[in-house]
């Protein structure tokens, strides 16, 4: 392996990079899980994490990774055989509908082509048809990190509502978190599964479920086997600061330093900067000739940009000349789009430079790679970027 000088620079769609300060926090002895200190923190930091959310309800935190997430919001709410609407919109809605499938479930599954999100008038035609009321959950990834589609919660509620079909909707915002505007009490969500090591800036090893009413009266008659993942028994010891295991307390530390930093710069903040990048990487991308996977503007994730190269063109290949020569990680082309796509996550903690250093390495990197691209991409990128801070030095 090469050796590297300065910083790696950590551009896939999660996990991303780790601010000082949440590292820091980490680093500190871990205490006694039973006692006042941890339940001061405990309490501290499920108060602060509702707001991100935007829940005043419980939200439940697991030490697991996204997928135990998933697996908590099924089967803490269906019973064997439960039928639910699920939708092919990427890798990870593929992965969460064969879970589904491997605990029982039955999947009704609405086609996709990876390049758009839930269709909300899919839904609503698919509820109407299901006059039995057989559909007991909907099943939507809010950010689909495998292509950078972000779906319209808000319409797809409409349509349930509309179609006046009691199923629950589960919302994945594994990528979408602390990253896109997202309001799970407003927006009528159930369950919202997340995770630690995207939007709120930290390593590996947490999963959430921030979880409503309806859905907490539904954990009541479900009967999917669960036990780790039973949501009760958190919550009974949640009530005194504490876990009904040994929680991981250091990952802990480094959360509530995490939800620190979003106060400090105020979530709606967080969404602007996030728009901005999203917008400056999509000004290279069309700069440079190529085609952002997303189809429909409306969708356009915040938190990455998948980039569709052209036929005869690796793309695996332009992401490992970028990893050997700039020491940068892009993500790769996930199911379907290995080799066609790489990914550049624009998410969590980052600012302007950060992004203009990686489109500048991307840019170096297909030209590297020999495919044609426009030098004019970068400055795109440039360009709405200054414009944006333009548009601030206006306001004063
Ligand atoms: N859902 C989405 C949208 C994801 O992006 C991921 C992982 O990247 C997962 C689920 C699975 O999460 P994990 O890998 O933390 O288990």
């Amino acid at each position: 392996m090469t050796a590297h000088s300065g910083r790696h620079f950590l551009q896939i769609p999660g996990p991303t990079n780790v601010p000082d300060r949440v590292l820091r926090a980490m680093a500190r002895p871990t205490i006694d899980h039973r006692g006042p200190e941890f339940a001061e923190l405990a309490r501290d930091l499920l108060r602060r994490l509702g707001p991100v959310f935007g829940t005043g309800g419980p939200v439940v935190v697991y030490p697991s990774s996204g997928t135990g997430a998933w697996e908590a919001a099924l089967v803490n709410t269906l019973s064997p055989g439960d039928r639910v609407l699920a939708f092919d919109t990427g890798h990870f809605a593929t992965l969460w509908r064969d879970m589904a499938e491997g605990l029982g479930l039955v999947v009704d599954l609405v086609p996709g082509d990876w390049r758009r999100g839930v269709d909300p008038a899919a839904v609503a035609e698919r509820l109407a048809a299901d006059r039995a009321h057989a559909v007991a959950a909907v099943l939507v990834v809010h950010n689909e990190t495998s292509t950078g589609v972000t779906s319209r919660v808000p319409e797809i509620r409409a349509a349930i509502d509309d179609a006046d079909h009691p199923a629950l909707l589960l919302v994945d915002t594994i990528s979408s978190l602390a990253s896109i505007d997202y309001r799970h009490d407003a927006w009528g969500v159930d369950v919202t599964v997340g995770c630690s090591q995207k939007g709120l800036m930290l390593p590996p090893g947490l999963g959430f479920n921030a979880i409503s009413q309806k859905a907490l009266a539904a954990a009541d008659t479900a009967r999917l086997p669960r036990s780790y993942w039973d949501w009760a028994p958190i919550l009974a010891a949640n009530e005194g600061g504490h876990f009904p295991y040994t929680p991981p307390t250091n990952l802990l530390y480094g959360l509530r330093e995490a939800l620190l930093l979003l106060e400090e710069e105020g979530l709606s903040a967080v969404f602007a900067r996030h728009d901005r990048h999203a917008e400056a990487t999509r000004a290279a991308v069309r700069g440079w000739g190529l085609e952002v996977l997303c189809a429909d503007e409306r969708e356009y994730s915040s938190s990455l940009t998948a980039v569709l190269l052209g036929d005869g063109h690796d793309a695996d290949k332009v992401r490992q000349i970028i990893l050997d020569r700039f020491d940068m990680s892009l993500g790769t082309g996930l199911g379907r789009l290995a080799g066609r796509v790489f990914r550049i996550g624009h998410l969590g903690d980052l600012n302007d430079l950060t992004l203009a250093g990686t489109l500048a390495g991307v840019q170096l990197g297909l030209q590297l790679a020999g495919v044609a691209v426009d030098p004019g991409g970068l400055q795109a990128a440039l360009d709405v970027l200054r414009a944006a801070h333009e548009d601030r030095t206006g306001d004063r």
